[in-house]
């Protein structure tokens, strides 16, 4: 099995993605271009299988149709995608898998917040959770944000309840390179913080095109104040007085809107 990442070079810094499983058979994942999506494909030299969409949002489904002419593949959503996005035929819940080859398959993860018809997708190799796909509910450094069909109190309970529960090695892999500006609203809000003050440095030298980046879910603990809603300095940072955690969060995205 193999995750191959794509910095699409749209306006709004998107990723695509290709899972790759051992006996050929492709998952494209938020294909931004169709076309460019199956050229990939092509030069890994497998077969197109699936489509999944992480959420019905157009810059993560527009490539679908284009791909669905070509190949009459199967296009996985949400349930709550169902009408809103083109060519979604296969809807999954919470739990239900996507078998990737014989020993990896893609876990569906219902992540409200950002959308009600968000799924992230776990992918598991010999039983193992290795990476993500987090689409616009978490970003390197940074959450979604909730300006269209979203709830920031839902975003709230999402990563809490269904990331930070999970294992520190697991990649993540994100729907946007948001990484660099991410980074300075977490040093705005905790300009003590060395791990991501180290990021930003080796930010600035990244390509990627040719050699994009990601990070764990421990770094994302180090880096990320919206997982970092216990941290003194963030709190003594904000307006209001904030102190649960989920009132730290909510006054952090409240922020990054304006940011
Ligand atoms: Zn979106």
């Amino acid at each position: 099995m193999r995750v191959h990442q794509y910095y699409t070079g749209s306006q709004l810094r998107n990723f695509s993605y290709i899972v790759e499983g051992a006996q050929g058979h492709l998952f494209i994942i938020d294909p931004w271009d169709g076309a460019e999506s199956m050229d990939k494909a092509r030069d890994l030299g497998g077969l197109i299988k699936g489509v999944i969409n992480t959420h019905e949002h157009w810059d993560h489904t527009r490539g679908n149709e284009e791909i669905v002419k070509k190949t009459s593949c199967v296009v996985y959503a949400h349930p709550n995608g169902e009408g809103k996005i083109k060519e979604a035929n296969v809807f999954l819940s919470e739990g239900e898998k996507i078998q990737v080859d014989d020993e990896t398959y893609l876990e569906a993860l219902d992540t409200p917040g950002h959308t009600f018809a968000h799924l992230c997708l776990l992918l598991v190799h010999r039983g193992k959770p290795q990476a993500v796909f987090t689409g616009d509910t978490l970003f390197n450094a940074g959450v979604g944000n909730c300006h269209n069909g979203g709830d920031p109190e839902v975003l709230f309970e999402t990563i809490e309840n269904k990331f930070l529960t999970l294992a520190d090695d697991i990649v993540v892999y994100p729907g946007h390179e948001y990484l660099g500006n991410n980074l300075g609203f977490t040093l705005k809000n905790e300009p003590e913080n060395t791990h991501a003050k180290e990021w930003l440095e080796k930010y600035k030298s990244i390509d990627w095109v040719k050699a994009p980046v990601t990070t764990t879910l421990k770094e994302e603990k180090e880096i990320n104040c919206f997982f970092r809603l216990d941290s003194p300095e963030i709190k003594k940072n904000l307006p209001g007085n904030p102190q649960s955690r989920k009132d730290v969060f909510l006054t952090l995205r409240e922020l990054r809107n304006s940011w």
